[in-house]
């Protein structure tokens, strides 16, 4: 699709960030240009509008940006994943390893029912910890994870193999 190549150029990729050796995959670049702003989210919307999706799971922070446009334009409901302590009510967690200790990812109660079907959506995938940990909160409530969607994806940390079997879609490769 010709649009993903004007996605591409509109990431920037900032070395030494956060820390010395790490190629940071800057989206926010993306959403400083409307077109390429809009193809992203036109691309999941096209690949998932007849999917019979029911709910959007973002994955706090940067999944908050592409997942409420595509849950609004596909009828499902969005529901945020996000980081320790900021959900007010009662949550359940999955806890996933960094590269240095632990972070996990919490869940309102009664958000996502068994009967719903998923589409995990972030901005990027590393090693697929993040993401493997967002399933397993959807699979432990009973939900259907049908797919996950990230906007760019690393393919040498392998993350798609923690990915629980589920296929993975995305739309930039950076190796
Ligand atoms: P993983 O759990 O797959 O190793 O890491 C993915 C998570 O880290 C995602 O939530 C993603 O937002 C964040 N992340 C890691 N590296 C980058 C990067 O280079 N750019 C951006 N935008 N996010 C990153």
């Amino acid at each position: 699709d010709p649009r993903i190549n004007g996605i591409k150029t509109k990431i920037r990729v900032v070395p030494d960030f956060p820390k010395k050796g790490i190629m940071f995959q800057d989206i926010t670049t993306v959403l400083l240009d409307p077109k390429a702003f809009k193809d992203t989210i036109d691309l999941f919307v096209e690949r998932y509008r007849d999917k019979n999706i029911s709910v959007v799971a973002g994955i706090e922070a940067r999944g908050f940006l592409f997942g409420p446009p595509i849950a609004l334009a596909i009828g499902a409901k969005f529901v945020p994943l996000r980081k320790p302590k900021k959900l007010p009510g009662e949550t359940i967690f999955e806890e996933y390893e960094l590269e240095y200790g632990n972070d996990r990812l919490e869940m309102h109660v009664g958000a996502v029912e068994a009967a719903d079907r998923a589409l995990v959506v972030d901005d990027l995938i590393a090693t697929g910890g993040t993401l493997c940990a967002a399933i397993n909160l959807l699979e432990r409530v009973g939900a259907e994870v049908v797919e996950c969607a990230c906007v760019i994806e690393l393919p040498e940390l392998k993350g798609r193999q923690r990915l629980k079997g589920k296929p993975l879609c995305m739309l930039v490769e950076y190796r």
